[in-house]
């Protein structure tokens, strides 16, 4: 089984796909932790990762890509995958198509997780609390909703369009927004 997982940050996502990979024996691939870990050890995407992240933008669509085209190669994923956080623009999620033809994966359904902007925005500020995570600042978080809604939301359009859109309500608890996810998926 192939997905995407698409929402604002803060919406839970990273939760989300967590438990339902383990649902269904999938890979969690979540392309923030994969450049967090790059971050970490210093390597060169790393490095220019970092510029972008720290201030809430986009890391170039180039850098991210090349990484998923390298990962989704690998033997590990292909028994599936859940994409947690990638794509986040129109020329990723095109690249993305290429290249999961070339793979012969096919992509089962794309969740789109929702929830209003004050109640993410307060989330956040909690997870800051103890995430240390050095784009969980308050102008950051902010930021980072603008770059969701600016260059992130065309993809709802786009993959309502392919009718591969499942949307989900993404308030409530984390065993109820679970059980939401799996209708819209069997
Ligand atoms: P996340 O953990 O998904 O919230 O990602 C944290 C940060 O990593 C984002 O704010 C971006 O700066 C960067 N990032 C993660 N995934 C992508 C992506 N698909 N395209 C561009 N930047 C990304």
């Amino acid at each position: 089984m192939h997905l995407i997982f698409l929402g604002p940050p803060g919406v839970g996502k990273g939760t989300q796909a967590k438990r339902i990979c383990d649902r269904f024996d999938i890979i969690h691939l979540s392309t923030g932790e994969i450049l967090r870990t790059e971050i970490a050890v210093q390597s060169n995407i790393g490095n220019q990762a970092k510029l972008f992240i720290d201030k809430g933008k986009l890391v170039p669509d180039n850098v991210l890509l090349d990484i998923i085209d390298n990962r989704l190669k690998n033997n590990d994923v292909q028994k599936g995958y859940l994409l947690d956080g990638f794509p986040r623009t129109i020329p990723q999620a095109e690249g993305l198509e290429k290249i999961m033809k070339e793979l012969s994966h096919s992509l089962k359904a794309t969740v789109s997780l929702s929830a209003n902007e004050d109640e993410l925005v307060q989330r956040l500020i909690n997870r800051s609390l103890e995430s240390g995570r050095s784009d969980d600042a308050q102008d950051i978080i902010r930021q980072r909703q603008k770059v969701f809604w600016e260059q992130t939301a065309p993809l709802l359009d786009f993959y309502r369009s392919k009718n591969l859109l499942k949307e989900v309500n993404g308030v409530g608890e984390i065993s109820k927004i679970t059980e939401r996810i799996l209708e819209v998926l069997i």
